[in-house]
């Protein structure tokens, strides 16, 4: 049996011998010569094991060459006339398209020279590239003519190299979509990626704008709250200020800015019957200028209401600081006089009068128009002489004072029970 399968092999050996023989005397015929190799410095990078690029021409050949012998024998010849420059997959390729064109009945061994020279070139190209159909198809055609031949044998080995480089070719296009699918899912899941970080980019940004506005707004509401409050504040201070003002101005007589008729009226009772009810002195004194038409009349309005302030000034300053000092009509004062005796009361007024008497006159009387001095009739009563009330004790002030001016102006009457 060894000595059989020995004997097979020399034949084998000696038929691939003899048919590239026979392929070698077609070359020397001139198929070949045409085409210019550039295998050359791509065969001395054999380690590089590079994939070629197949032109369209030769491909397109191989495939005409599996149909239609004829038909490609022709384009072969004009192929090999345009004097192309071929790589090495493409010698490879046209050595198959040779042996496809040689695959007549008979001629096998042609077929198997074609081939072989082929297979010789395999070392340069890449395994990739041999596992495709396109060069894989040599060992299923050599299975196909050694099967011819009766080379079982070879038939079988070269199919199963065949079928192997057929699978091989099938992993690799598995792992070639699986690559591809791969850095799909890895491009669409970094482009997912992108539009989440650009979202949490925009949520972050809208969250900062947003916190900046309610900043600012805050800002704007403190600022506006703040404003308001003063507005408010300002506004009550002007209205406290108006209200007193006005108040003020209810209790004030606007000529001599003392309190005025309505303010006297309303104390004197309180100040009668604190005194009253703390058994204390309480006088009342009823200051009136004399003639004072006749001042109006010779100097003026003006001149008169200027006299009027004198007096009043002049009156002020002679009281006490607990006195209470009115104007309560035209040319008319009254003061409240806490503390202080009918005598008291008589030395204030006489004070005044005096005061009025000598000032004015200096001021006034050198008027050559006026021909009297200004002088003041006052009329004094106590609490001691008039018990019953505020009205009652003013009231006999006045007659007192009517009685100055009765007794011939300038002077000072207290109202005493004895002369009422
Ligand atoms: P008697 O000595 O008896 O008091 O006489 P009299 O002229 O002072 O008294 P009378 O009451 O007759 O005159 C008061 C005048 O005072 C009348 C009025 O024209 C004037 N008069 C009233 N109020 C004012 C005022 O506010 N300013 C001025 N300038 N005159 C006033
Ligand atoms: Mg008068
Ligand atoms: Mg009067």
């Amino acid at each position: 049996m060894r000595k059989y399968l020995m004997f097979k092999f020399f034949v084998l050996l000696f038929g691939v011998i003899s048919t590239n023989i026979q392929a070698l005397a077609d070359e020397v015929i001139g198929q070949q010569q045409a085409f210019t190799s550039s295998d050359s410095p791509q065969i001395n990078q054999v380690g590089l094991q590079q994939e070629w690029v197949i032109s369209g021409a030769v491909y397109s050949l191989k495939v005409l060459s599996e149909h239609d012998k004829a038909a490609a024998q022709v384009k072969l010849l004009e192929l090999q006339s345009t004097g192309l420059t071929l790589n090495i997959a493409e010698q490879y390729l046209l050595n198959v398209i040779r042996a496809n064109i040689s695959d007549i009945k008979g001629q096998e061994h042609k077929v198997i020279n074609w081939l072989n020279k082929a297979i010789l070139l395999e070392p340069s190209l890449a395994k990739k590239q041999l596992d495709s159909p396109l060069f894989a198809d040599t060992y299923l055609l050599l299975s196909k003519v050694y099967q011819r031949q009766g080379e079982d044998k070879l038939a079988f080995d070269n199919k199963k190299k065949y079928i192997k480089k057929y699978f091989a070719h099938l992993k690799q296009q598995k792992e070639l979509r699986v690559n591809r699918l791969n850095e799909k899912y890895n491009i669409e899941k970094k482009h997912e990626e992108n539009e989440l970080l650009t979202q949490n980019n925009e949520i972050k940004q809208y969250a900062l704008t947003q916190a900046e506005s309610e900043r600012t707004q805050q800002h704007v509401n403190i600022v506006i709250f703040i404003v308001a409050v003063s507005v408010f504040f300002l506004l009550l201070v002007r209205q406290f200020k108006i209200r007193r003002a006005l108040k003020l101005l209810a209790k004030t007589d606007t000529l001599t800015q003392l309190p005025n008729r309505r303010s006297f009226f309303n104390s004197g009772d309180a100040y009668m019957h604190k005194a009253l009810s703390s058994d204390k002195e309480l006088s009342i004194l009823i200051l009136d200028i004399d003639n004072f038409k006749m001042i109006n009349d010779h100097l003026g309005h003006d001149a008169g209401d200027s006299v009027i302030c004198n007096v009043a000034a002049l009156a002020a300053e002679t009281m006490r600081s607990r006195d209470f000092f009115a104007r309560i009509s035209d040319e008319e004062f009254a003061a409240i006089l806490p503390d202080a005796t009918i005598e008291q009361a008589r030395a204030i007024a006489e004070h005044i009068r005096e005061k009025v008497q000598d000032s004015i006159q200096d001021n006034i009387n050198k008027n050559s128009k006026l021909n009297s001095p200004v002088t003041v009739s006052i009329g004094i009563a106590s609490i001691r002489d008039v018990k019953e009330n505020f009205d009652s004790l003013l009231h006999a002030a006045d007659l007192a004072m009517h009685q100055a001016k009765v007794n011939g102006h300038n002077q000072v009457f207290s109202f005493t029970n004895e002369n009422k």
